[in-house]
C-alpha cells in the first residue's frame, strides 16, 4: 500500500541518528524504508549516514572518550545499573518496537531483551572484571603489574534478527571497560537502537559515549576506514563478516566478526523422542528460524530413529500457529522483509528441484487480515543430502532439513565437514556418546540435550569456522579481553635514598 494512503497526515516516521547525546536527522539525502512485516505497510524511513556524518559521529565520540575512560569503573557500573532498572521497567515498550519492525512475536521479543539485560548485569561487575594482576618480586625488589585499559572509540555493526540483544552483547561490556561505543544497527529494524540510546542517557551516560549511526554499506565502510575507530564488533552473514574482518585487518583495527550458521541436531536411537521433537520445534521454528542458533538440520541416527522422528514431527509442524507478532497465540511471526520471504521460498523451490522430499510446505501462506504480510508456514524436508543447496547454505527461515545418517560417525562427520560451526546439539541418554560428541565436534557452542546452547552472559558467545572471524567471542570474559588492551608495568624503586646508592647494573637479581 502506498504510504501516503496509509498515513495521509504525518507520512512515515523519520528514523534519525543519535549523536553527541541527542537525536540528529540525516542530512545525506539517502534513506531506506522500514516496514511492518505483519502487514507489509511502510512504517518508517531510516536515515542512511554519509561518510561525513560518520566522521562527525566519530569525532563526537572521540571528544567524549578521555572523560569516560577516566570515570572510575564503579561509577560506570552504577550508570549501567540505572540503565538495567530502566530496561526492567520498560521492557514491554522495547519489545513492541522490536516486534513491529522485526515481526517476531511479542514474548520472543521480550526474551531477546532479557538475554541482553543479562549482559548488562554482567557488565555492572566492571570493578571486579577489570582487576589486574600483580607479581611481587619478579626480581629482587622489583614488582610487575598488568592492567587492562580501554581501547578508545569502538564500533558495533549488527544484524536485523536481534535488534536489541546483539547490540547488548557488545556495548554493555565495551562501556563498562571505559570505551565509547558507536552502534550501526540493521537498517531493517533500526528503532530499538534509539530507545537504548535515550535510556542510556537517562541512566546518566555522558553525551557522546553511546552513539547510533543509522546506515548501510556506506556507513560501515566509513567506520572501517576511520582512524578514530579502534575496534569493530560485527554480527551478520558470513560474506559480510569475512569482508569486515579482512578490511579491519587492512585498516589495523581489532575485529571480531560473527557470521552465519547451519546448526545440526543429532538424535541418537536412545533419545527421548518426545523431548527431542519438542526441542526441535522451538529451535527450528521459533522466531521463524531467523536465529543464528536455530537448528536447521536434524540428523536422526538409524532408520528406526528417522521413522519415529518423522512420525511425531510432521503433525507438529503442520499445527504450528503462525500469526502477527501481536497475537499472543502465535508461535511464529512473519519474515522480516518481502525480499527475505522470496529468498526463503526460493530455497524451498530448490530443495524440491534437487530431489528432497517436501513433507510440509509452508509456501504461499496467507493470513486473513494480514494479506500483505511476509508470512511463510513451517516447512519440513526429509531425505535431504549433503550435496543439496538447502543443506549447504544458510536459509534463515522456518525450514528444517532432515538428513538421515546410518551411524553416529556419519552424523558427526557431516557436522565437522560443514562450512559453518556456530552451534550444535545431541539428544541422547548415553553419557559416553555425549562426552565424545562434546570433545570431538568442531563447533563453538555445543548442547547436550539442549537444542540452543546459547552461553549465558558470564560465559562467551561465538562459533568456529565460517561462523566467526577473529579471536574473541562476545561478552563474558572474552568480551572484556576484546574491549581492553593489556599493559604490563615493571616497577623498581631505587633503594638509594633510604640505604645509600647502588652502583651495580640493575638486573633482575
Ligand atoms: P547482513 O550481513 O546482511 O547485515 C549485517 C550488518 O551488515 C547490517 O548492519 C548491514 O547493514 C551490514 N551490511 C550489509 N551488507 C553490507 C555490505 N555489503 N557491506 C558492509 N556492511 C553491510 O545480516 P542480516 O541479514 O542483517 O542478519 C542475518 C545474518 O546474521 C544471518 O546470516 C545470521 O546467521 C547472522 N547472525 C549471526 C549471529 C552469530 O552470532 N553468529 C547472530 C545473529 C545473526
Amino acid at each position: 500500500m502506498p504510504l501516503a494512503a496509509a498515513q495521509p497526515v504525518s507520512g512515515p516516521l523519520a528514523i534519525p541518528h543519535f549523536i553527541a547525546g541527542r537525536q540528529v536527522p540525516g542530512t545525506s539525502g539517502r534513506t531506506a524504508p522500514v516496514y511492518n512485516p505483519a502487514t507489509g505497510v511502510q512504517s518508517g524511513e531510516v536515515a542512511l549516514a554519509s561518510e561525513a556524518e560518520v566522521r562527525a559521529a566519530v569525532e563526537a565520540a572521540n571528544a567524549a572518550a578521555p572523560g569516560w575512560a577516566a570515570t572510575t569503573p564503579l561509577r560506570r557500573a552504577r550508570i549501567l545499573n540505572a540503565f538495567l532498572r530502566i530496561l526492567e521497567e520498560r521492557i514491554d515498550t522495547l519489545a513492541e518496537v522490536i516486534s513491529s519492525e522485526h515481526g517476531k512475536v511479542f514474548s520472543d521479543a521480550k526474551g531477546e531483551i532479557q538475554r541482553g539485560m543479562e549482559v548488562v548485569e554482567f557488565a555492572t561487575g566492571a570493578p571486579q572484571l577489570l582487576k589486574g594482576e600483580i607479581t611481587e618480586d619478579v626480581g629482587t625488589r622489583v614488582d610487575s603489574h598488568a592492567v587492562r585499559q580501554p581501547l578508545g572509540v569502538v564500533a558495533g555493526i549488527t544484524p536485523f534478527n536481534f535488534p536489541a540483544m546483539v547490540p547488548m552483547w557488545m556495548f554493555p561490556v565495551a562501556l563498562a571497560c571505559g570505551n565509547c561505543f558507536i552502534l550501526k544497527p540493521s537498517e531493517r529494524d533500526p528503532s530499538a537502537s534509539l530507545l537504548l540510546a535515550e535510556w542510556l542517557k537517562e541512566a546518566g551516560l555522558p553525551d557522546g559515549v553511546f552513539t547510533v549511526v543509522q546506515g548501510d554499506k556506506v556507513a560501515v565502510d566509513a567506520l572501517l576506514n576511520d582512524p578514530g575507530v579502534e575496534a569493530i564488533s560485527f554480527v551478520g552473514s558470513t560474506p559480510i563478516a569475512r569482508y569486515i574482518y579482512e578490511t579491519a585487518a587492512r585498516t589495523g583495527k581489532r575485529c571480531q566478526a560473527l557470521g552465519g550458521a547451519k546448526n545440526h541436531m543429532i538424535i541418537m536411537p536412545d533419545a527421548d523422542m518426545d523431548q527431542a521433537v519438542d526441542a526441535l520445534m522451538g529451535a527450528a521454528y521459533g522466531s521463524a528460524g531467523e536465529r543464528c542458533m536455530a537448528v536447521s538440520v536434524a540428523v536422526p541416527v538409524g532408520e528406526g530413529t528417522a521413522e519415529a522422528l518423522m512420525e511425531k514431527l510432521e503433525p507438529r509442524v503442520r499445527a504450528l500457529k503462525v500469526g502477527p507478532g501481536t497475537d499472543p497465540e502465535a508461535e511464529m511471526g512473519p519474515l522480516v522483509t518481502k525480499q527475505h520471504l522470496d529468498k526463503v521460498s526460493g530455497y524451498v523451490d530448490s530443495g524440491v528441484a534437487e530431489g528432497a522430499k517436501l513433507v510440509v510446505d509452508g509456501r504461499g501462506l496467507k493470513l486473513q487480515g494480514y494479506e500483505g504480510g511476509y508470512f511463510i508456514g513451517g516447512t519440513l524436508f526429509d531425505h535431504v543430502t549433503s550435496d543439496m543447496r538447502i543443506y549447504k547454505e544458510e536459509i534463515f527461515g522456518p525450514v528444517l532439513a532432515v538428513v538421515r545418517a546410518d551411524s553416529y560417525a556419519t552424523a558427526a562427520r557431516l557436522i565437522n565437514t560443514h562450512e559453518f560451526g556456530n552451534g550444535t546439539a545431541i539428544f541422547t541418554r548415553d553419557g559416553d556418546a555425549a562426552r565424545e560428541f562434546a570433545h570431538q565436534i568442531k563447533v563453538g557452542m555445543v548442547g547436550i540435550n539442549v537444542p540452543i546452547p546459547v552461553p549465558m552472559a558470564f560465559h562467551s558467545f561465538g562459533g568456529w569456522k565460517a561462523s566467526l572471524f577473529g579471536d574473541h567471542h562476545m561478552h563474558g570474559p572474552e568480551g572484556v579481553r576484546f574491549y581492553t588492551r593489556l599493559k604490563t608495568i615493571t616497577t623498581r624503586w631505587p633503594t638509594g635514598i633510604r640505604a645509600g646508592a647502588d652502583f651495580v647494573m640493575p638486573t633482575m637479581k
